[in-house]
C-alpha cells in the first residue's frame, strides 16, 4: 500500500474478507442498502423518506456521481442525516478480474473522492461492495483498506434490465426482500430509480408497522453515531455493541 500513505483506512472494525449480507441485531431486523448514487433524480428524494421514517440506511456510492453536479451536496446530506457510507467503485467499472493493485487503486481513488466531497480526511466509509456483485480478488484488498465486503443480499430487481420497473412489482420485491437478518440491494442511481424510491415510500411502512427495525450491515464500523439531521435514530449504542458480529 505504498500509494498515499497518508490515507486512512475506512473505518470498519476486523472487517472480513469474505463478504458478509446479514443484519445487525436479531430478530425482525434488516438493513436497507442503496447502491450506484447518489443521483439527483432519487436520492434526496430517499434521503426524504428515509428522515421521516426514522431509518438508517447504507449507501454505497460511486465516484464519478459524486463528482458530478449536486452529487458532492447530496453524499454530505446522507452523511450529516446518519447514514452509513460505502466504496461502489470510482466508474462501475467490473473489478472481478482486476489485478490487487488495480483493486486497490480503485478503492483509494474513490475513498479519497467520497473524502474530498465531504471535506473530512477522516470520513467513515467502512463498507465495500464490488460492482456488478463480481469480488474477484476486491475481499482481502477492501478488508486491509478497512472496509467490509458486503454481498449482494436480497435484490430487488430494480436495474435496468429489470423488465417490469413499475413501483407496484418494485414493493412487491421488496417486501419480499426485507426477512428478518437481510441485506437488502436497492439502487438510487444507476439510472432512473424513481420507482424504487416510491416503492421503498410504501413498503418501509408496512414494515415498520409489522415489528421490523432497519440496522446497518454485520461488520463496517463501530456503533453509528447519533445522526445529526432528520427523525433517523439507530437505538443504543450498547444495544449495537452487543450486536456486532
Ligand atoms: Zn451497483
Amino acid at each position: 500500500m505504498g500509494r498515499d500513505p497518508g490515507l486512512l483506512p475506512g473505518g470498519a472494525v476486523d472487517p472480513t474478507q469474505v463478504p458478509v449480507q446479514r443484519a445487525r441485531g436479531t430478530g425482525r431486523v434488516a438493513a436497507l442498502t442503496f447502491d450506484d448514487g447518489p443521483d439527483p433524480r432519487t436520492t434526496g428524494r430517499l434521503l426524504d423518506v428515509l428522515a421521516d421514517l426514522g431509518v438508517v440506511a447504507t449507501f454505497c456510492v460511486v465516484g464519478a456521481n459524486v463528482t458530478a453536479p449536486g452529487g458532492a451536496a447530496l453524499l454530505r446530506r446522507i452523511r450529516d442525516e446518519g447514514h452509513a457510507l460505502g466504496n461502489h467503485s470510482v466508474d462501475y467499472a467490473d473489478l472481478g478480474s482486476a489485478s490487487l493493485e488495480e483493486v486497490e487503486a480503485v478503492l483509494r481513488d474513490n475513498l479519497r473522492i467520497i473524502r474530498t466531497a465531504l471535506d473530512d480526511p477522516e470520513a467513515a466509509v467502512p463498507y465495500f461492495r464490488a460492482p456488478n456483485g463480481n469480488f474477484g480478488r476486491t475481499g482481502p484488498v477492501a478488508a486491509a483498506l478497512g472496509m467490509q465486503p458486503l454481498g449482494l443480499g436480497a435484490v430487488i430487481h430494480d436495474w435496468d434490465a429489470c423488465p417490469d420497473r413499475t413501483v407496484a412489482t418494485i414493493a412487491d420485491h421488496l417486501r419480499a426482500a426485507i426477512s428478518p437478518g437481510a441485506v437488502v440491494l436497492a439502487h438510487d442511481g444507476g439510472g432512473d430509480r424513481r420507482t424504487t424510491v416510491e416503492a421503498v415510500a410504501t413498503v418501509l411502512p408496512e414494515k415498520i408497522a409489522a415489528g421490523f427495525r432497519f440496522t446497518l450491515p454485520r461488520g463496517g464500523g463501530p456503533p453509528h453515531p447519533r445522526p445529526r439531521g432528520g427523525r433517523a435514530t439507530l437505538g443504543r449504542p450498547a444495544h449495537l455493541d452487543q450486536e456486532q458480529q
